[in-house]
């Protein structure tokens, strides 16, 4: 048998999230599989665990984490039909890309908007990720993970509840599967309705920069994160380096370097200067992890 690698010491937390900021990670776990991640669950204590995705929504903090921190491999990547050709079956750690262009190979419509959005499949449940009208809500069949005491759970969609970048599915859950509905179409209709989100997407956000992408959460439908900071004059901030994107200003880019705390400052400026401004308190999208 191979001998598992999987906890590491002093893992650079810049390194695992697309901002790029945070300092040490003290104490991580890299599940290689099912059984791996259950056995490592029943003995630990259970308090103070966080995690990981791709990092795409996470702005770690300049001290680090002293938590346990857990990450799914690349063993828990994979898309697969069900063995009744119902369902998608796909490991946590697959890209959200990755099934877009399996869709679509596949003439399976609904997983489009996937193309536009970073990081991997079990984050973007965590966060109902979603764009252009659609999101992970409109997708899922089935949830499967693990508790944090090691025991293996399926969530089915009728005990799933959705909100705007958020779900029920308990803070104390690793997801290690989804199954997702099958809706088919034709290959030209999907490479279509693809083609047209990345068009929408790269014209109004910015690319390739280091960014968590939305800061703030949309007040509401009709009310935008972005026209607040513009409108309180945020989109001119600059700590140390930490700034909103020209482009996108609720996108943060982090281009010149910034530590986590001017990141924080520029955060909570903003939150202010928008509250005395316009008397909304901006709510974060972004999850802020790490020491104080
Ligand atoms: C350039 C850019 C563009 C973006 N555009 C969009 C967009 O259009 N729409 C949108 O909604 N978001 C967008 N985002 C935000 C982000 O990509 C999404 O929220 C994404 O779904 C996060 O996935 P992740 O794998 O990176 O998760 P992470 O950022 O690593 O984690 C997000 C949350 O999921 C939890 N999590 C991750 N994996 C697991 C697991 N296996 N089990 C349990 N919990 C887990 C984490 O604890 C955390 O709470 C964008 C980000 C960037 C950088």
């Amino acid at each position: 048998m191979y001998q598992q690698v999987s906890n590491i010491k002093n893992l650079d937390l810049k390194k695992y999230c697309w901002i790029g900021t945070g300092g040490l990670a003290s104490n991580v776990f890299i599940a290689e599989s099912e059984l791996h991640l259950s056995n490592y669950l029943k003995n630990k204590n259970k308090k103070n665990f966080f995690v990981l995705g791709s990092g795409s929504n996470i702005l770690f903090r300049d001290k680090g984490f002293s938590g346990k921190l857990i990450k799914l491999s690349s063993k828990f990547r994979g898309i697969n039909y069900s063995s009744d050709k119902k369902y998608l079956v796909c490991g946590a750690a697959s890209l959200k890309k990755e099934l877009s262009y399996f869709a679509l190979k596949n003439n399976i419509t609904g997983f489009e908007f996937l193309s536009c959005i970073p990081g991997n499949l079990a984050g973007g449940v965590i966060m109902n990720a979603g764009c252009f009208e659609h999101e992970f809500s409109q997708i899922i069949h089935e949830i499967i993970g693990y508790n944090f005491n090691g025991f293996k759970k399926i969530i089915p969609i009728n005990k799933l509840k959705f909100k705007y970048r958020k779900t029920n599915i308990p803070k104390n859950f690793v997801i290690t599967q989804i199954k997702f509905k099958i809706k088919k179409s034709s290959y030209d209709n999907v490479k279509h309705k693809m083609n047209n989100f990345i068009k929408k997407k790269t014209n109004s956000q910015p690319e390739k920069i280091k960014t968590s992408g939305s800061t703030f959460l949309n007040p509401s439908n009709k009310v935008k994160a972005w026209e607040l900071i513009k409108g309180a004059g945020c989109d001119k901030l600059n700590f140390n380096g930490a700034k909103f994107s020209d482009k996108h200003c609720n996108f943060i880019d982090n281009s010149l370097n910034a530590e986590s705390k001017n990141i924080e400052k520029l955060i909570s400026q903003t939150i202010e200067k928008v509250k005395i401004k316009y008397n909304i308190k901006l709510r974060l999208e972004i999850k802020v992890i790490g020491d104080k």
